[in-house]
């Protein structure tokens, strides 16, 4: 009997002993690997694990059901670095996107050239006009204004042939279009420290993406980059910005805590680019703000605290041209928060209407300088708005 109990007893340590083993080992090369991880990418970009090291003591008490659980996904390697890419540089690209260009105008060239071809232009032809270049986001004012200065033209020239008629439309949109601003990003390191590039811009616009697609550009272009994952609202939005990171050599810099303060990964991002000596920094921050007073303050701190370090050079501010009047109203709240000084107008390849190019230029008097024209890693294309007005008369 005794024999029995003893056996039994030896039994069951003897198992408790295999279960414990089983159970502890894989959560050994955790700890391990979670820790290394850390030292050598200071990104923290492992995948979250649900903390379970804190019940490790008293595991055994619990070993034989989640062994299996905790075997079956075994943690993912550390996905191997990818190969670095080497992206195409910046030049031309908006004539090599124009097609998207021309597509996402749906027809908005095509009518105006088609009324301005009629025979007899009055007064009902002239309104026709005019709406259709509201209904294109181009707004009511400059609408007006387009119509009144083509109506005089076609007073004073009399007769038109089609190729007139584009001209004159071609020569009348350009000069809507085209802003005395510069259109070139100030990406040049100056005073021995790097240029600075602050991405703002409401959620889901394509500021991370912009971010991404610039760096590439960026080092297509021959400099070095580093990204600041200032949208510290979720891990994957540092996530993301990671991946863009990796794939062309930039180096991301964020914080390994959710909520961490913006403005201090701003901070850090600035200081190592100065740090190594780096062309751009390029700042990408959150947009989920609620009010402006919040988005004033986010913003002003991260651009405060930057400032310590160095000047920023540029203020992007992204905007999904598929949003329209929406779109312009963003605008203008981040114009009064922060000094804009340049659009990236994305989504352009989609249904967007292309007037949101002269409505947001003249609302905000500031120069679109980037069109997001794709998903793809270079589906971003410097602003040219000769390219883009033939486009939109399909020429
Ligand atoms: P204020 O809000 O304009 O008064 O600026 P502060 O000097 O209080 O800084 C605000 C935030 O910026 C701090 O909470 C930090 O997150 C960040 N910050 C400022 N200076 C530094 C610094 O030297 N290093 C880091 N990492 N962050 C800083
Ligand atoms: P964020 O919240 O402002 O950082 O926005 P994200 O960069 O995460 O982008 C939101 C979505 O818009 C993503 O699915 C992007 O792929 C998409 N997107 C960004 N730019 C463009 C563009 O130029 N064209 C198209 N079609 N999609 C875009
Ligand atoms: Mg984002």
């Amino acid at each position: 009997m005794t024999a029995y109990i003893i056996l039994i007893v030896v039994v069951a340590v003897v198992l408790l002993g295999v279960g414990g083993t089983v159970l502890l080992r894989p959560r050994g090369m955790h700890g391990v690997r979670r820790g290394r991880a850390r030292e050598l990418d200071l990104t923290g970009s492992m995948p979250k694990l649900d903390d379970t090291s804190a019940g490790t003591g008293t595991a055994t008490a619990t070993a034989p059901a989640p062994p299996q659980q905790r075997q079956a996904p075994p943690e993912p390697a550390a996905p191997p670095r990818p190969a670095l890419e080497k992206p195409p540089p910046s030049a031309g690209r908006m004539i090599r996107l124009r097609a998207r260009l021309a597509r996402s105008q749906s027809g908005f060239g095509s009518a105006l050239l088609s009324l301005l071809s009629r025979d007899r232009l009055d007064d009902e032809t002239w309104d026709e006009l005019e709406e259709v270049l509201i209904t294109a986001d181009v707004g009511v004012t400059p609408a007006r204004q387009i119509t009144s200065d083509l109506r005089t033209k076609v007073k004073v020239e009399g007769t038109r042939s089609t190729d007139e008629v584009r001209e004159m439309l071609r020569t009348e949109l350009l000069a809507q279009v085209e802003t005395p601003a510069s259109r070139a990003l100030r990406t040049q390191r100056h005073e021995g420290r790097p240029a600075v590039v602050l991405v703002v811009g409401v959620n889901g616009t394509g500021k991370t993406t912009t971010c991404g697609k610039l760096a590439r550009s960026l080092v297509g272009d021959g400099q070095t980059v580093v990204l600041g994952a200032a949208d510290t609202f979720r891990a994957a939005a540092a996530d993301q910005l990671q991946t863009w990171g990796e794939r062309v050599g930039a180096q991301v810099v964020r914080s390994d805590k959710d909520q961490a303060d913006p403005a201090s990964v701003a901070f850090d991002a600035v200081s190592t680019g100065i740090e190594q000596e780096a062309d751009v920094v390029l700042v990408d921050t959150a947009g989920r703000l609620h009010t402006k007073n919040d988005l004033m303050d986010e913003l002003g701190k991260v651009k405060r605290v930057i400032e310590k370090r160095t000047a920023v050079d540029e203020v992007l501010l992204v905007l999904d041209a598929t949003t329209g009047q929406n779109g312009l109203r963003q605008a203008r709240v981040f114009a009064e928060v922060v000094d804009v000084t340049g659009i990236v107008l994305t989504k352009l390849d989609g249904t967007a209407k292309g007037g949101i190019v002269i409505a947001v230029q003249r609302e905000i008097g500031v120069p679109v300088k980037l069109v997001g024209l794709g998903e793809g890693p270079d589906d971003l294309a410097p602003f040219d708005p000769a390219t883009f007005v033939d486009a939109i008369l399909g020429g």
